[in-house]
């Protein structure tokens, strides 16, 4: 089939051979002991981040309270901006935009970062508190894609907010403190599952079954569900709810404490939500630490990405292309049409975890193309299933011209697919921007146990990725 090889093709083919060696060499062994500080900072200022922010609404206040500490000015308050100011918006308090306006026309493209601030997680229903057998449980309704099984006998905490009739909101964060309750789903003893473990895994805990048990003391002198009265009475007296505010509510049921340093080596990190904070993080992050651009830089963080990027606050809402015609707006350069070539002139990095190869599930991943931990930022050309259905398939011009900037950053990248074709698949925000015609690829961290309660990221991905993204933000 193939003409036997010259002297010249061997030897382009022995230098491109070196250059991919360093592409996928381990990360880690390139970098002197003062970059390895870097590094760690850069990890521990991230588990901070993730400890705290475990809902989408915390998200966006840590982060406009990052911008602002970095100069950042809000702007729905500005009547002017200019080449040079650093602006935000926020969306409903649960999707940001942030943007370091470029000496360039807005209408000549932004170069943008996108994730998505939603994790996997058991949200509160609306008529959650009933009492049971002198127990006080929670109805809950799981939100993205979860394996129901792995959220029992593990502590949770309840995060959220209630809003009240009166205008007010109240913020709720239970079980972060050491010294706070955690609450709970209980799980079958192995003594009495039998008939349990001959189930599906889809089917060993069922939707309808992921009851949160936040009490057993009944309320003296209550004579009827004097359990649940109690527990009311602890919101009214702490809180000053009352049961009907549940309705308006928007309460989370998280995995509760602090992301910790996983592997004797402290080399990765366990966290809760690291899909898709981690790429949320390290994407503003890498906008922070730009002072000047020439086309401007951008950072979106949306919400309901796990449930298909639907709603108010999911990327296909209109709120950045209405953020980015305010924008323009307030520059003295507003037009529909330059709005829309402002769009289609843009880049995009659609920043989204991945999986890492796993050495205790080798079946799943085709080894060429699967993204390994520590290896660097990864780039998937396509996501989606069953023959690329749903994805956005990046192209080979825009990309050529990512891997030039980062090899120029010498920034460590690994390209890859999910798994093995046809094992399964997933999707992105990709798409729904790449409808306006710019170019976008996916991008991120790859992860071991994805959408599980306690994810795995490795720390030397997360520090490459930061620089990906700077290097993305200063050449594309
Ligand atoms: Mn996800
Ligand atoms: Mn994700």
């Amino acid at each position: 089939m193939a003409t036997k090889t010259t002297a010249k093709k061997l030897a382009a083919a022995k230098s491109s051979k070196k250059k991919e060696d360093t592409a996928k060499k381990n990360a880690w062994l390139k970098y002197s002991d003062r970059e390895l500080k870097q590094a760690e900072a850069l990890c521990e200022e991230y588990k901070d981040f993730i400890s705290v922010c475990k809902t989408e609404r915390e998200c966006v206040k840590e982060i406009v309270r990052q911008a602002e500490a970095a100069g950042y000015k809000n702007l729905d308050k500005l009547k002017k901006v200019k080449a040079g100011d650093k602006v935000y918006s926020v969306n409903k308090g649960k999707a940001i935009a942030l943007f370091v306006v470029g000496t360039r026309p807005l209408e000549e493209g932004m170069k943008i970062l996108g994730a998505h601030i939603d994790s996997p997680r058991i949200d509160i229903k609306q008529n959650p508190l009933y009492e049971d057998t002198e127990f006080a449980m929670l109805e809950t309704h799981y939100y993205g894609g979860i394996k129901k099984y792995q959220w029992v006998t593990i502590p949770l905490a309840i995060h959220g907010v209630v809003c009240k009739k009166d205008g007010t909101t109240v913020d709720i964060v239970i079980g972060e403190d050491p010294k706070d309750p955690v609450v709970g789903i209980s799980d079958l003893l192995i003594h009495l599952s039998q008939d349990q473990m001959k189930k599906d895994a889809s089917k060993v805990i069922e939707g309808e079954d992921l009851n949160v048990t936040v009490g057993s003391r009944p309320l003296k002198d209550e004579d009827k569900e004097a359990v649940k009265a109690n527990i009311l009475k602890l919101l009214k007296d702490k809180y000053k709810i009352e049961e009907d505010d549940f309705m308006s509510a928007e309460l989370e049921v998280v995995p509760a404490g602090p992301a910790r340093d996983y592997g004797l080596d402290r080399s990765m990190v366990m966290g809760y939500g690291q899909d898709d904070r981690i790429c949320a993080f390290t994407s503003a992050k890498a906008l922070f630490n730009t002072k000047a651009i020439d086309r401007t830089g951008v950072c979106i963080l949306v919400d309901k990405e796990e449930i298909g990027s639907v709603g108010a606050t999911g990327m296909h809402s209109l709120f950045f292309e209405n953020m980015v015609a305010e924008l323009m707006e307030k520059m003295g350069d507003y037009s529909e049409l330059k709005v829309r070539r402002a769009l289609a002139n843009s880049h995009m990095l659609s920043s989204d975890v991945g999986a890492a190869y796993d050495p205790n599930y080798p079946s799943v991943m085709e080894k060429k193309n699967c993204a390994y931990m520590g290896k660097g930022m990864g780039f998937n050309k396509f996501t989606g299933s069953r023959g690329k259905s749903g994805s956005n398939d990046a192209n080979p011009e825009f990309i050529a011209k990512l891997r030039a900037a980062l090899e120029k950053h010498k920034v460590s990248y690994q390209f890859s697919e999910l798994g093995k074709v046809d094992q399964g698949g997933g999707g992105t925000i990709a798409y729904i921007m790449a409808k306006y015609n710019m170019e976008v690829i996916d991008s991120g961290v790859a992860l071991h146990n994805m959408h599980a309660p306690w994810e795995i990221s490795s720390k030397i991905d997360i520090y490459e990725t930061e620089k990906g993204y700077e290097a993305f933000l200063k050449e594309l």
